[in-house]
């Protein structure tokens, strides 16, 4: 059953996803691409301060990684090195990696209008993205599944036409609406499920064909499920044929794998070690949805950690409680994290152990008795030997390691790797940070850990005059070669703080008369408004006291 929205309470105000798409556009994080063409569904450009978040997301996972990895279980940093390879590979690599063959979603096709879905994310998408189910939910109660017939027959005669033409309720009312009361009246003990109720104002041919699973865009019944390839194709070179097709990687793993060797040969790293790697990966996702949590372009930030089979399992713990700290670490709250282990039967057949961390968007909702529900935002996967040996029988090159601390035993390395979305951790920076304040003008303000603030200081002459302008720009120039810092000038100072509130500036250092006199300037707090006045020369030693806080 899909997750519906909680009631908002007073203390906790609901975050609204169509208010932090909103805000994103407005002040330049996030637009959709191709804007002035109408947009192009499943992309999204980064403006000027979502670039900024989205580089201070990845230079934080590679300091964490790559030039600061986290100490090991044996006192010592781990070894990782870095990586950039290319996004066109060999075809090669990706019928090796099994992409070709089974990198694929179910999908389910609408006959009547032509409406694509992905068929395990149905319901979901029913009951929170479809216009005529969200209409149909306001008249009739969802949770006690009482039927109003008169409510539903009026909505099927007026709004249902408009927005779900291909219903069995909008085509034929008083037949479905006749059928549904006898089979609610007929178990008056049993209320019907929500998706039941909706499954049964779909239904044409009533009991006859049984319920039928409707198209969230026009109500028409949908095809049985078909499997659907994810991966974005090319052709190079001038002739365009089938022999010319190479594939754009649908993650960033795979060019890690394939220079395992490289590395090996051309650096000093001995097993255990990781090979990191940022960057765009492209999925022709069937339906891209909830803003930039699901696109077709977007990045990744993926680590395969390199080790012998027999330390796999300690590796897989040690990685899984490093990832959950490094998001804990830059302000995701732990009550809005979870920690899911996959069953065994929902592994791929590869892999021994799955963890996903999962974050509670604000689209998952909560369940019928006020769970918070999550969405993944980073998978760690025990992916046993099953890469490299596909790898080393595809391109007949040796993939395995002979181990000098183990008496030159052979073996293929096995790998855990932490595989997390940047574009998708970015969003989980964005609606966490969302705070909603109507006791300040801006009536919101984002709550990013300064290590993460796109600007982490705003420097506000009060006055266009009397030599502020000057002052601030002294301070400016040398604040910015440390630090990202915004010199505003204009408008009064309170219209500045709600902006610099807005983007999730946590400082403002504002000059007035008095710096004229003594070079001390306020800082303002963006989480508490407070206000205190410090030395002009302080205001560096502050902000990097406050960013490594
Ligand atoms: P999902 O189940 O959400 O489709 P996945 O399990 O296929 O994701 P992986 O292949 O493990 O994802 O990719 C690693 C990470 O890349 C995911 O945890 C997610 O953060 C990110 N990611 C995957 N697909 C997308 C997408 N279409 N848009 C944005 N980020 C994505």
């Amino acid at each position: 059953m899909p997750s519906t929205q909680a009631a908002p309470t007073p203390e906790t105000p609901v975050k609204d996803m169509k208010d932090i798409v909103a805000l994103c556009k407005r002040r330049g994080f996030v637009f959709p691409a191709s804007d002035i063409y109408g947009g192009i569904n499943g992309f999204w450009d980064y403006g000027p301060l979502g670039v900024e978040l989205k580089n201070n997301l990845r230079d934080l996972w590679w300091k964490r990684m790559v030039t600061c990895p986290p100490i090991g279980p044996d006192g010592h940093p781990v070894q990782i090195v870095g990586l950039d390879s290319a996004i066109i590979q060999n075809p090669k690599v990706w019928v090796a990696s099994g992409h070709v063959g089974g990198f694929s979603d179910p999908m389910r096709k609408c006959p009547k209008c032509g409406h694509f879905v992905r068929a395990d994310h149905l319901w979901n998408i029913l009951f929170s993205e479809s216009e005529w189910v969200n209409s149909l939910l306001q008249v009739f109660e969802p949770h006690t599944g009482r039927i109003d017939t008169p409510a539903i027959m009026n909505w099927a005669k007026g709004k249902g036409k408009k927005l779900a033409p291909n219903l069995a309720v909008v085509k034929d009312p008083e037949v479905v609406m006749s059928f549904l009361a006898t089979r609610v009246n007929g178990q008056p003990n049993a209320p019907l499920e929500i998706q039941e109720i909706v499954s049964h104002l779909a239904t044409a041919q009533l009991n006859a064909t049984g319920l039928q699973d409707p198209c969230p865009r026009c109500g028409g019944a949908l095809e049985g499920e078909s499997t659907f390839n994810l991966l974005m194709h090319t052709y190079l070179g001038v002739s365009a044929t089938e022999d010319d097709k190479a594939y754009l990687r649908g993650e960033t793993a795979q060019g890690i794998f394939i220079n395992y060797k490289n590395v090996m040969d051309s650096s000093r790293v001995k097993v255990p070690f990781g090979i990191a790697q940022t960057g765009k990966a492209f999925r022709n996702e069937v339906t891209p949805r909830n803003f930039i949590f699901r696109s077709r372009e977007f990045e990744q930030m993926e680590m395969e950690f390199f080790c012998h089979p027999s330390e796999a399992n300690m590796w897989f713990d040690f990685w899984v409680s490093e990832r959950k700290k490094f998001w804990e670490d830059l302000g995701l709250k732990t009550d809005n994290l979870l920690m899911r282990e996959h069953e065994a039967d929902e592994l791929v057949f590869y892999s021994k152990r799955t963890f996903d961390i999962e974050y509670h968007f604000p689209f998952n909702g909560f369940d019928e008795k006020g769970n918070k529900q999550f969405g993944e935002l980073e998978g760690i996967a025990y992916r046993t030997d099953y890469d490299l040996k596909q790898h080393a029988e595809h391109s007949g090159q040796r993939l395995d390691y002979l181990d000098p601390e183990r008496d030159n035993e052979r073996y293929v390395p096995h790998v855990i790797e932490p595989a997390a979305g940047l574009t998708r951790g970015v969003l989980a920076l964005l609606c966490e940070a969302y705070t909603i304040d109507p006791s300040r003008p801006s009536g919101v303000y984002l709550n990013f850990h300064p290590k993460v603030a796109p600007k982490k200081a705003a420097i506000l002459p009060l006055m266009a005059k009397d030599g502020h302008p000057e002052k601030a720009e002294k301070l400016y120039m040398e604040l910015r070669e440390e630090f990202a810092v915004d010199l505003d000038i204009k408008q009064n100072i309170g219209k500045r703080y709600a902006r610099q509130d807005e983007i999730g500036t946590p400082f403002c250092f504002t000059i007035d008369g008095q710096t004229m006199e003594d070079d001390t300037v306020t800082v303002r707090e963006r989480n508490t408004m407070a206000q205190e006045r410090i030395a002009m020369s302080k205001v560096a030693d502050y902000l990097r006291e406050k960013m490594r806080a």
